[in-house]
C-alpha cells in the first residue's frame, strides 16, 4: 500500500511510501533474532563505544535530521535541532552509565551465593510516534540495544523519513548489521509480529487507545511490554508562587512542540488568591509569541500535525465555549496553508469541559481556579492520566509535600516536566505502565536472573 508524508506548514507532500509486504517484514524480523544471538554476547562495557560513535554521528547530521523532523512534523527548527542534540547526550549518558546500571548483584540469603543477572531477552519491537520523532525511538531503543537487545522501528507514518534517518545513524556508527532496523508494517503484521516466536517484547509510546491494543496483543503472547501513554498534565500554582516566573514555565510548559508533547502542562490549576495576576500574564506572554515557519530561525510556534488533530481542537474549545468558558487570548485556527492554531489561553472552565477532561494535543490552556491547595490536588488527580506534572511555590518543601499526593510518574517544582535520562519516565492510569529513561528503563527489556549457589555435601 503506498502512502505519502505531507509538510504541515505548507500542505504539500513531501514524499511517498510504500508498506513492506509481510515477508520483507518477517525476514528483517529473522535477521534481527540472527544479529541477537551475536549483539548478545558482548559485554555492556563492549557495545558502550557505539552509542559514543552513535552520538557523534548524531551531531554531525544535527542541521539536515532538524529539517527532516520539522519537514514531516512542524515542530520549529530550533526544537527539532534541540531534540536531535538530547538524542546524543542520551547515548553518552547510556553509555557511560549503563555498565554500572546493570552490574550484576550479590544477595545475602542462605546459601553460598546469591547473584542477580541482568540479560537481554532479544527482538523488541518498538512503535513510535510522531511527535518526537528522532526522541521517542531512540529513548527505547539506545537503552534496550545496550543491554543487549536488537530493535525493530515501526514509526508513525508520518515521519517514515525520520524511521529511516534513524536507522542510517545506526549503520553510520558502524552498529553491527541488523542491530537496528526500521520497518514499515501494516497493523495486521505488527500484531503478527507480536504474537511471533521472534518478537520478545513491545514498547509502544503513543495515544491510549492504541495502547489498549497493543498492550492487549502483547498480553495474549505473554510478552513483555512497555506503554506510554497519552497525559493531561496538571501545573499547580500555589498562592506563594513567583507568579511571573510560573507563568513563564506554563509558556514553555504549554507550548513545546506547539502543545502536542504527552508531558505538556495540560491543565492549570491556580489558587483562586492569585488566579487573576496568573492569567493576566500567562494570557499576556502566550499572545506575544511569533507563530509561522516552523523553518524560520525567529519562529516559536509550529504547526499542528495535521487538519483532523487541528480540527479536534477546535472542537474541544468550541465545547467549552458554549459551556461558559471564557478565551483570554488566541482560539482560531490560522486562515490560510498549513495546519496553524494560536496560543490558546481559557477560563471560567468547569469540570464538564473536555479541554478539562480529555488529552488537548495542541496549544489550549485551561485555567482551573481552586481555593485553597488540598482543592488543587484533588482537581489534579481527578483524571484518567498520570504522567507527568509541575507545582509552583516559594517553599520547596511544600512543594515535595503536594508532588508526593498528586498521582503521577513524574513531578516537578518550580519546572516544568521534561524527561531526563537520569531519571526514570513513565506513567500512571491510562499513561501507560512501565518507565522509560534511568536504571529503570534500562532494566524493562531484561531477564532478571538469580543464580543460587549452595556448597556440596
Ligand atoms: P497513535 O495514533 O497511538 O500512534 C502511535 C503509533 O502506533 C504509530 O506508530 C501508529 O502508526 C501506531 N498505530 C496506530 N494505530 C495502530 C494500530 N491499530 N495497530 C498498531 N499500531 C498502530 O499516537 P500518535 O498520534 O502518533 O501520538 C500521539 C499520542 O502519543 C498522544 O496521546 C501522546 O500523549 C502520546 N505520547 C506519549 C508519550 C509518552 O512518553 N507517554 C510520548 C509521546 C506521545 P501509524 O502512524 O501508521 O498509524
Amino acid at each position: 500500500m503506498e502512502f505519502q508524508t505531507v509538510n504541515p506548514a505548507t500542505g504539500e507532500v513531501t514524499a511517498r511510501y510504500l508498506t513492506m509486504e509481510t515477508g520483507e517484514v518477517n525476514a528483517i524480523a529473522a535477521a534481527s533474532d540472527r544479529a541477537f544471538r551475536h549483539w548478545r554476547k558482548l559485554t555492556v562495557a563492549e557495545r558502550a563505544p557505539f552509542f559514543i560513535k552513535l552520538a557523534t554521528v548524531l551531531r554531525e547530521h544535527a542541521d539536515a535530521w532538524a529539517r527532516l523532523i520539522t519537514v514531516e512534523m512542524g515542530k520549529t527548527i530550533g526544537e527539532s535541532r534541540a531534540e536531535v542534540e538530547k538524542c546524543a547526550w542520551m547515548a553518552e549518558v547510556y553509555a557511560d552509565k549503563a555498565a554500572g546500571w546493570l552490574q550484576d548483584e550479590e544477595v545475602v540469603a542462605d546459601g553460598q551465593r546469591h547473584i542477580v543477572t541482568f540479560e537481554p531477552l532479544g527482538v523488541i519491537l518498538s512503535v513510535m510516534p510522531w511527535n518526537y520523532p528522532f526522541w521517542q525511538a531512540l529513548r527505547f531503543a539506545v537503552p534496550s540495544l545496550l543491554a543487549g537487545n536488537t530493535s525493530l522501528l515501526k514509526h508513525a507514518s508520518n515521519v517514515t523519513g525520520c524511521a529511516f534517518a534513524i536507522e542510517e545513524a545506526f549503520r553510520l556508527a558502524e552498529f553491527p548489521e541488523n542491530v537496528f532496523r526500521t520497518i514499515v508494517p501494516d497493523y495486521e503484521t505488527i500484531s503478527d509480529l507480536i504474537a511471533s516466536d521472534v518478537v520478545q517484547g513491545v514498547s509502544l509510546t503513543g495515544s491510549t487507545e492504541v495502547g489498549r491494543k497493543i498492550g492487549a496483543e502483547a498480553g495474549r503472547s505473554l510478552k513483555k511490554v512497555v506503554l506510554e501513554l497519552g497525559g493531561s498534565d496538571p501545573f499547580i500554582v500555589l498562592e506563594d508562587a513567583d507568579i511571573d516566573f510560573a507563568a513563564r514555565g506554563a509558556v514553555a510548559g504549554r507550548m513545546v512542540a506547539a502543545g502536542q508533547s504527552c508531558i505538556a502542562s495540560k491543565r492549570f490549576i491556580v489558587i483562586e488568591s492569585v488566579a487573576e495576576q496568573f492569567a493576566a500574564r500567562f494570557a499576556e506572554l502566550m499572545g506575544e509569541l511569533k507563530m509561522g515557519d516552523p523553518l524560520d530561525e525567529q519562529t516559536q510556534v509550529g504547526t499542528i500535525v495535521n487538519e483532523f488533530a487541528l480540527k479536534e481542537l477546535e472542537d474541544q474549545l468550541a465545547q467549552a465555549v458554549e459551556l461558559g468558558a471564557r478565551v483570554l487570548c488566541g482560539g482560531k485556527r490560522r486562515p490560510g496553508k498549513g495546519f496553524f492554531f494560536e496560543p490558546t489561553v481559557v477560563i471560567d472552565t468547569t469540570a464538564e469541559m473536555r479541554i478539562v477532561t480529555e488529552e488537548v494535543f495542541g496549544p489550549i490552556a485551561p485555567i482551573i481556579v481552586v481555593k485553597d491547595e488540598s482543592e488543587a490536588i484533588a482537581v489534579a488527580n481527578a483524571s484518567e492520566f498520570g504522567l507527568g506534572g509541575s507545582i509552583w511555590t516559594r517553599d520547596l518543601d511544600r512543594g515535595v509535600a503536594v508532588a508526593r499526593q498528586v498521582e503521577s510518574g513524574t513531578l516537578f517544582v518550580n519546572s516544568f516536566t521534561k524527561s531526563d535520562p537520569r531519571m526514570p519516565f513513565g506513567g500512571i492510569k491510562n499513561s501507560g505502565l512501565g518507565r522509560e529513561l534511568s536504571h529503570f528503563g534500562l532494566k524493562e527489556f531484561v531477564n532478571i536472573k538469580g543464580v543460587n549457589v549452595y556448597g556440596h555435601g
